[in-house]
């Protein structure tokens, strides 16, 4: 039997040589400004089952999607991967001079590709050496390519890291009503929910030079009712831990009535 038709991916890599996957690094300011911030999480789950990412609707769907046929198995646009479930990747065009980010495409991603995908917190989480080897492999590079192409994808994250954009959501209406588009939703004041990235946001509007901050967090570290544990770290601009200390609080507070 032919082997290369045993092995798609073997035969891509050895005839086509083609790069599919690649490093998106979203600009700061535009960190949770995305599809998922301005719809409905009804309308996510509708969104992510449309473009394949999950086998069935959520049953609260109120939305009629184009005819969409069934897929039997679901698997990632960029390395063909099958999952049960996949995430929905945004795709996104930028307009530098106009301070345009327009929405381009929705593509069903399995876990490996989304992490390539978004490196920098790839580096935050200690897995930028996991990603740089998926991207190697998923486009047929030697290490050095896949590290070039990362280190450009930072450059331009680095020179657009306090253009302020505007989102072009135009691509959803194809599928979504605009009354389910929510661009309001991006003005209004946001939980702090205390990740690195926010932090790093944050210091970045506020700073506008290069800093340390330091980030504190509790953890899931619960061993206890009465001892919580709590991460105190130091990070440079682009989301590297220096430091990383957990410290762990003896007082017992009281519940609030
Ligand atoms: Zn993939």
């Amino acid at each position: 039997m032919n082997s290369r038709r045993n092995n798609p991916k073997k035969q891509r890599c050895s005839s086509e040589q083609r790069s599919s996957l690649t490093i998106e690094l979203v600009p700061a300011f535009s960190w949770q400004r995305n599809v998922r911030a301005v719809v409905a999480s009804n309308t996510w789950e509708g969104l992510r089952w449309y473009f394949g990412a999950t086998q069935f609707p959520p049953p609260d769907l109120s939305i009629v999607f184009p005819d969409r046929p069934f897929i039997s198995k679901l698997k990632c646009a960029y390395c063909e991967t099958e999952q049960k479930k996949l995430d929905l990747h945004e795709e996104w065009q930028y307009d530098d001079s106009r301070q345009i980010q327009r929405l381009v495409d929705l593509r069903p991603i399995c876990s490996k590709c989304h992490l390539t995908k978004h490196m920098g917190y790839a580096n935050t989480i200690g897995r930028a050496d996991e990603a740089l080897q998926h991207l190697s492999k998923v486009n047929c590079w030697t290490k050095r390519q896949a590290k070039a192409h990362s280190d450009r994808a930072f450059a331009v994250w680095e020179a657009r890291a306090f253009t302020r954009y505007t989102l072009d959501l135009n691509y959803l209406q194809r599928y979504i009503p605009s009354t389910k588009i929510h661009l309001n939703w991006l003005e209004s004041p946001r939980t702090w929910v205390g990740s690195r990235l926010d932090a790093i946001l944050w210091a970045n509007r506020l700073l506008d030079s290069d800093a340390i901050i330091m980030d504190t967090e509790t953890t899931g570290l619960l061993s206890k009712p009465d001892v919580e544990v709590i991460e105190l770290a130091a990070i440079d601009m682009k989301g590297g831990a220096s430091i990383t200390v957990y410290v762990s609080l003896f007082t017992k507070f009281r519940k609030r009535l």
